[in-house]
């Protein structure tokens, strides 16, 4: 048995998929799930995420984090949080980059929401030297003030599709031709989700929604509103979706998402203003969404990156100089990756963020 056959006997018993169904399906499935199955990041994976490129980008990262922490008078006991931390990476890089910062390990407590069983032991191992907790869902973390990362995890959510039909809208499906997985569209349907879409759509217009992004939000939101804390939340993606973006990859290579269920990864565009509506209905405030280009920047990695530089030659000198490029130039992810913050109401944005 694999994902395509579960899919295809599920499909033939149940009738067809939404895509939100799909990505769960081929990501998560508790047996043959692509997260649950493997460590899909790095060189030799599918794909390579900003902080496997560089340590620069969780230190800075970890500054930021710290910086807001002393901006709200240093609050004795914090949540440190990362959503899918993936190898542990940043979360490692985060720790060693704020050891300089009096006090502030002895305030943490590290919780990490992950998934994947299989990558809650590469990341046990990465943070060995601390005391990571790991939670399954957002409702177990700890009530206190809360300093969170998420990268690249709001783009691995499931999202559904809908195809603009006069003032309804057509899901996108995923059916069977023969024994192929194939696209479909559903029946017209009012969506009372894009109420608000019908402003900025016309017929024939495309347009995505992540419904398990709101209340995750709203959870975390309603947690710094209340008790303190800030948010950094970097993906690819804009405010506003339009359009299939709805990518697979394998091996660094993009293929079609129906090609190999459960062996590549799954990710589509985050729609920041979703985001961003449900910490503002939740009373907390969000930065501007700003370039990961420009962030790192105004945090400083291009003195970061000299200061790396002048112990380095040959190979190692011209990956670091590759690195700076590809996290920061807008042809590169500078421009791709956004990235938003959120903050309590009256307090100063987590440097890097612009109110
Ligand atoms: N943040 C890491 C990894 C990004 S890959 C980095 O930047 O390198 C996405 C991560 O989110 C993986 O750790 C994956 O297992 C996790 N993940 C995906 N969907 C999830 C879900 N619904 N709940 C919890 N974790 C999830």
């Amino acid at each position: 048995m694999s994902v395509k056959d579960h899919l295809l006997n599920r499909i033939r018993n149940d009738g067809p998929l939404t895509i939100a169904d799909y990505m769960t399906e081929c990501l998560l499935h508790p047996v043959y799930g692509y997260y649950t199955t493997r460590d899909p990041l790095g060189v030799q994976g599918d794909f390579i995420t900003a902080p496997e490129i560089s340590q620069m980008f969780g230190e800075l990262i970890g500054l930021s984090l710290a910086q807001a922490w002393l901006d709200q008078g240093q609050p004795e006991r914090i949540a440190l949080v990362e959503l899918g931390p993936g190898r542990g990476t940043l979360m490692a890089d985060i720790l060693r980059s704020t050891r300089q910062v009096p006090g502030f390990h002895e305030t943490v407590s590290i919780t990490l929401l992950e998934a994947s069983l299989t990558l809650r032991d590469v990341q046990a191992d990465t943070l060995k030297d601390y005391a990571p907790r790991w939670i399954d869902e957002i409702s177990g973390l700890p009530d206190l003030p809360l300093f969170l990362v998420a990268n690249e995890f709001f783009d691995a959510l499931p999202i559904r599709q809908f195809l603009r039909d006069g003032e309804g809208w057509r899901e996108r499906l995923i059916g069977l031709e023969g024994n192929a997985l194939s696209f479909g569209l559903g029946p017209r349907t009012p969506q009372k989700a894009l109420e608000d879409r019908l402003a900025d759509t016309h017929d024939g217009d495309l347009v995505e929604h992540c419904a398990a992004a709101k209340p995750l939000l709203e959870h975390i939101a309603t947690q710094i509103a209340r008790s303190g804390g800030a948010a950094l939340i970097i993906d690819y993606g804009d405010w506003h979706s339009l359009g299939d973006t709805l990518q697979a990859l394998r091996v660094h290579e993009s293929t079609d998402p129906l090609e190999a269920p459960g062996q590549a990864d799954l990710t589509a565009h985050v729609d920041f203003e979703t985001l961003a509506f449900a910490a503002r209905s939740a009373g907390c405030t969000y930065t501007r969404l700003t370039p990961q280009g420009v962030f790192l920047e105004r945090l400083g990695i291009t003195a970061r990156a000299q200061t790396l530089a002048a112990s380095l030659s040959g190979l190692q000198l011209e990956t670091l100089i590759a690195a700076h490029r590809r996290l920061t130039h807008p042809d590169e992810m500078g421009n791709l990756f956004k990235v938003m913050g959120l903050y309590p109401p009256h307090a100063a944005p987590p440097p890097g963020l612009e109110p």
